[in-house]
């Protein structure tokens, strides 16, 4: 029998290819909501795709409302969920490819979302096409839910909760093999203070769209010409990092380059903010500028915050500023630490509060952190399948990124990104290796069967 889904998968492959281009080729970034499309109208198109896809492969169909989708395979009164989303983040800078273009180089398939979490996410249906094709005789039933809002609110799991009968057990294809069974908790926090009165005077700036993304390059407009423009290129040369600065007609135009990442992984990269605070502040910047310059500054461990800390099973906690902006003489920016599973959030709210005087802070969202046992049969079973496929070793891992397993009261994420490829999740460029993702296929059904089959 594994002979034949691997055969029927090995099959897929083409049909796979263009139908993930079409999917990529959505830009299904959150939206103004509009009639049946509460996440605006491309990820309401995006929605319907999926469920068209998934209808013609003969699987049974839901839409709800536009906040999710499903299909299943099977009638049996036990169900396995697999959850992945069909939304995308925005796509920032520095693209050398068309991001909705699934223009295909190299074995490899560029665009937003190929990766994160489209390609993943069509690898587990046609992973379930080829046990429906197989005729597998089930014990669980296997329902893939698409969600639209998981890079923001995820107001899609909570109304496909209220509306649905959520799967106890399942995983997400949205992170990394081997697995994740610990998930960080999250704590998103929104920063207001007001425009110093003296002091650097700062005229324009505006950077980063999402807390989740660390801002890759920032650009400011302060009040002065070439002297403040020399103090700038003296603060390069002596910090080593990369800032330029050009003398306008409205004033100085400074950008800074950092190293842009997901929030959740700050190894190897650089805030563009936190270069920007330490900046402003040595060049005379008061007030909520200069207390955030020293209190998140190039920091990703919320030292200076009083909220350092880690343990066992999942690490460090991190820190990222990913939005600042100066809207009408009022500042405003983001935090999103991801938390150990032993930290006490509201612990680090009071240390966070005491550490940023002047600045009014309030918790956007908040999610509790997630485990489950590295010998549960969820977890051995996916491990199991990952090691029979791709001959590589298998192992329970603790990550800082936030994914829909933790919906599940048994959840682990699995997949799709192997050991040694690149993290390419919100970045620019982001791409898939097409091998990649059909050998994530043949994992997922390895996996379903096991767990679903008879
Ligand atoms: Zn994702």
């Amino acid at each position: 029998m594994e002979k034949k889904i691997n055969d029927l998968i090995e099959s897929y492959r083409d049909e796979f290819v263009r139908t993930l281009q079409e999917w990529i080729r959505i830009p299904s970034i959150k939206a103004e909501a509009e009639p049946g499309a509460p996440f605006g109208s491309e990820i309401g198109r995006m929605m319907d795709l999926a469920m068209e896809t998934a209808g013609k492969m003969g699987f049974a169909v839901k839409g709800y409302d536009g906040y999710a989708c499903d299909a299943t395979l099977g009638d049996c009164p036990e169900v396995l969920g697999v959850l992945g989303h069909l939304d995308v983040v925005p796509v920032g800078d520095g693209w050398i490819k068309p991001p909705f273009g699934a223009e295909i180089e190299d074995g490899k398939i560029y665009g937003r979302g190929t990766n994160d979490d489209k390609g993943p996410t069509l690898a587990a249906l046609f992973a379930m096409k080829a046990l429906k094709e197989a005729g597998v005789p089930l014990k669980r039933s296997i329902r893939l839910i698409m969600g639209g809002d998981e890079e923001c609110d995820w107001e899609d799991m909570k109304y496909y909760a209220a509306h649905a009968q959520m799967p106890e057990i399942g995983f997400s294809p949205d992170a990394s093999f081997p697995l994740i069974n610990t998930e960080k908790g999250m704590l998103h926090m929104e920063l207001r203070f007001p425009q110093a009165e003296d002091g650097l005077k700062i005229l324009k700036m505006a950077t980063g769209e999402r807390p989740n993304v660390i801002a890759g390059e920032s650009i400011a407009l302060l009040e002065g010409g070439e002297e403040l423009a020399g103090k700038v290129k003296a603060y390069a040369e002596k910090t080593g990092l990369d800032y330029k600065a050009k003398v306008t007609e409205e004033g100085v135009l400074v950008t800074a380059t950092g190293i842009s990442g997901h929030s959740a992984y700050p190894e190897g990269k650089r805030s563009a903010i936190g270069m920007m605070l330490k900046l402003m502040k040595e060049l005379g910047a008061q007030g909520g500028i200069a207390v955030l310059a020293e209190a998140v500054g190039l920091e990703s461990d919320g030292k200076s915050l009083g909220c350092a800390c880690e343990d066992k099973v999942s690490g460090k906690l991190t820190n990222n500023m990913g939005i600042l902006r100066l809207e009408n003489g009022e500042w405003y920016g983001t935090l999103d630490f991801r938390c150990p599973v032993e930290a006490d959030q509201e612990l680090l709210k009071r240390e966070c509060a005491g550490h940023l005087p002047g600045i009014q802070m309030t918790v956007i969202s908040q999610k509790e952190p997630h485990h489950v046992p590295a010998d549960s049969e969820l977890v051995r079973s996916l491990l199991a399948a990952y090691e029979e496929e791709s001959g590589l070793k298998g192992e329970a891992m603790a990550t800082g990124g936030g994914t829909y397993a933790k919906v599940l009261k048994q959840g682990v994420a699995f997949g799709a990104v192997f050991p040694g490829e690149e993290e390419l999740a919100h970045l620019a460029n982001e791409y898939e290796s097409i091998d990649s993702l059909m050998l994530a296929m043949k994992i997922y059904a390895n996996a379903l069967y096991r767990l679903c089959a008879e």
